[in-house]
């Protein structure tokens, strides 16, 4: 498969490897936000968290704590932003899941998960009720 991120996992690319285990590993970030930005990544393929299986995912999800502390005990930072980029219109570039861990500091000039998407919704046909109610329905 021509997929940028298992051939990390197979040793074919060289990557800047910071943890691994027998389902996950983490790797620096190419193109760093921060110092330390690193991305876990299950050694399965599956282009989101929908494809992935519910035991890969319990166990990414442990991979992600690990590297976080391990990247809080190593470059103190103040705080971390943890997420997916999940789906081409979120921004994900490589289709196969991984969570960016981007160690953060004050200053450092970067906003909130909640502010990478900017548009208003309208209230009449978007209001959280009427949202509510076609997600319970
Ligand atoms: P996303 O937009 O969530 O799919 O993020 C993909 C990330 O992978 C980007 O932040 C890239 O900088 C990073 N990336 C791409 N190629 C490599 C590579 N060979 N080694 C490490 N990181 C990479
Ligand atoms: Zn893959």
């Amino acid at each position: 498969m021509d997929c940028l991120f298992c051939k990390i996992a197979a040793g074919e690319v060289q990557a800047f490897k910071v943890y691994e285990d027998e389902s996950n590993f983490a790797f620096l970030d190419i193109m760093p936000r921060a110092p330390g930005h690193a991305l876990v990544v299950p050694k399965a393929h599956a282009p989101t968290l929908l494809e992935l299986s519910d035991e890969y995912l319990a166990k990414l999800s442990l991979a992600v704590k690990k590297v976080t502390a391990l990247l809080q005990e190593r470059l103190s930072p103040e705080g971390f932003t943890i997420g997916i980029n999940h789906g081409e219109v979120s921004g994900q570039e490589v289709a196969h899941i991984h969570v960016h861990i981007l160690p953060r500091m004050k200053g450092d000039g970067g906003h909130s998960i909640q502010s990478v998407v900017s548009q208003t919704p309208n209230p009449a046909t978007d209001g959280i009720e009427t949202i509510y109610h076609k997600i319970i329905q």
